[in-house]
């Protein structure tokens, strides 16, 4: 394995891993560590280019700084992508030489899932490394701790919608209400059958066509292309595909009046924040409403996780929401600056406390 460290301000520590033998390249980004070491999953991506790659792990990254300091969670912003195709290039080989990548670090990061890594994925990674979680346990009552990551996301994610839906239309409840999911992967699967549950309608939209007609047998879901998704004419956007949902292209066809979803980096540029603001669309900052998954990954590393602890945990980003949409209002400030303000806050702090 060769390792070498990208030297790149802003970031504490990038670095960059091949295996030639094992058929992996990886990049480890390592952003801010001023409330602990960096924790964030591991996205499998074909990425275009080595520089689509850095690209992403260099926003992933800062994204898990703001997000663990408003999840309450003491670890700073860690990410890890390795670029290949999830679906025909992941080996046991890849995946043990990942492991072996996060070890050398030596537990400035630790690592789970992410976008292309699946449970039994983890599995084989920490083999290799014990800076890991997310992989299913149990204690010795043969009680859950921790594991996949994707269905407390969604819970997540679904208090978070409820909060922005009791903010905009006055009513938490999704009973009677439309929303549109762009990506029903791990998490917008799972965050679909809640809303279904709860007497929503739904419009869903994805690349992966056995994924849209599960959630069309499944929950009554309509289907569109994934062009028309931010289109829809719908009460909630939801985007929970990969990033940059909300762009230039897709700003002015919004017709949902809350975008609230589980994607990572849903803004394709900063001023997406103010555009929304301008349009009377409520946004649920992305960072905010899809950190149940590592929340429950810091609590697992932690050995503090329980079932109850996660739930209260989880419940906690609807009040966050909550407080963000209030200072929002009252600063008349979009709400993702506001989030950020209020994350490096958090982070201010803990400097000052050290
Ligand atoms: P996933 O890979 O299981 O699902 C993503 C889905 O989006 C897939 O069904 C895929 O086919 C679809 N998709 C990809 N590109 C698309 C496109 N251009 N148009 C339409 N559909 C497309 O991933 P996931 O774990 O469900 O994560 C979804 C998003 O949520 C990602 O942005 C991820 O970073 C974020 N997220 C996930 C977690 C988690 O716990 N899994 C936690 C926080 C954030």
């Amino acid at each position: 394995m060769k390792s070498r460290v990208l030297q790149i301000e802003g970031w504490q520590k990038i670095v960059h891993f091949t295996d030639d033998e094992a058929g992996l390249e990886a990049l480890i980004s390592i952003h801010d560590a001023t409330i602990g070491p960096g924790c964030g999953g591991c996205r499998v991506f074909p990425y275009e280019s080595f520089e689509a790659g850095l690209e992403d792990v260099k926003n992933l990254s800062r994204g898990m700084t703001y997000k663990n300091a408003l999840g309450g969670i003491p670890f700073g912003g860690g990410k890890a992508v390795i670029f290949a195709d999830p679906r025909k290039d992941k080996t046991p080989e890849m995946l043990r030489a990942f492991g072996r990548a996060v070890e050398s670090l030596h537990g400035a990061y630790y690592t789970a899932e992410d976008s292309g890594i699946t449970d039994a994925d983890m599995a084989i990674i920490r083999k290799e490394t014990k800076y890991s979680a997310g992989a299913h346990k149990t204690n010795d009552a043969g009680e859950q701790i921790g594991g996949n990551p994707s269905p407390m996301t969604a819970r997540g994610v679904w208090v978070g919608v409820k909060a922005a839906a009791l903010k905009k239309f006055g009513d938490a409840s999704l009973k009677g209400k439309s929303v549109s999911i762009l990506g029903v992967g791990a998490v917008g699967m799972e965050l679909a059958r809640l809303i279904h549950e709860e007497g929503g309608t739904l419009v869903v939209a994805d690349v992966n066509d056995k994924a849209t007609t599960e959630a069309r047998e499944r929950f009554g879901a309509s289907v569109v292309s994934p062009e028309d998704a931010a289109a829809a004419d719908v009460d909630i956007f939801a985007p929970c595909a990969l990033g940059g949902a909300i762009n230039e292209g897709t700003i002015d066809r919004l017709k949902a009046k809350v975008v609230a979803g589980a994607a990572n980096n849903q803004l394709k540029t900063p001023d997406m924040d103010e555009a929304l603001k301008a349009r009377g669309i409520l946004y649920a900052p992305d960072y905010v409403i899809n950190a149940a998954g590592v929340i429950s990954v810091g609590l697992e590393i932690l050995g503090t996780w329980t079932k109850e602890e996660m739930t209260r945990r989880t419940n906690k980003i609807g009040d966050t929401l909550a407080e963000i949409f209030k200072r929002a209002e009252a600063e008349d400030s979009p709400t993702g600056a506001i989030a950020d303000k209020m994350a490096l806050e958090v982070i201010a702090q803990a400097r000052k406390a050290a």
